[in-house]
């Protein structure tokens, strides 16, 4: 575990942050709020490695993550903003060397997705980019190529992501 893969302390008591135990992070409800917090405040807030990847949509090279061989119980939140967006239950070893979720998390009573998808046309690929829905943060890629039943691949990086253990 290297220093710039924490997640800033001042960050985790921003009241926007939603933080708690698993299993009140498990059934929180997303409503479909966005938070707007200016690029000047996110470099505060953020350390740089997770700015660079949530807000300048970096990549972390594939196998350096934190997350890639994590096979704990527990969700992950957006290291962004802590909404819940995956659960330990649908992450799979897809080989990528990133962390990889044929489904992200959803309560029943949710109001909105909790990821948006946009068309991603850089490095010249067309690839569709996942991002938190309520921070905007950059998550990663979702690919066709996951597993059943939804055969997605989520292929999000470990800097956007926040574990908290079952
Ligand atoms: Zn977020």
């Amino acid at each position: 575990m290297k220093n710039y893969e924490e997640i800033n302390i001042q960050l985790l008591q921003k009241d926007f942050f939603i933080y708690g135990s698993y299993t009140q992070l498990l059934n929180m409800v997303y409503k479909g709020e966005t938070i707007e917090i200016s690029d000047s405040e996110w470099k505060v807030l953020l350390n740089e490695w997770h700015y660079f990847i949530l807000r300048r949509k970096g990549t972390e090279r594939a196998f350096t993550g934190k997350y890639y061989q994590n096979k704990e119980k527990g969700i992950y939140l957006c290291s962004g903003c802590g909404l819940p967006l995956f659960d330990s239950s649908k992450k799979y070893e897809s080989f990528s060397g990133w962390p990889s979720f044929f489904e992200p998390l959803k309560h029943p009573d949710d109001q909105a997705l909790r990821i948006r998808e946009e068309m991603d046309i850089s490095y010249g690929m067309i690839r569709v980019e996942i991002l938190c829905a309520r921070c905007g943060g950059h998550l990663g890629h979702v690919f066709t190529d996951g597993p059943p039943p939804t055969h997605l691949r989520y292929c999000v990086n470990s800097a956007s992501l926040y574990f908290v253990n079952e």
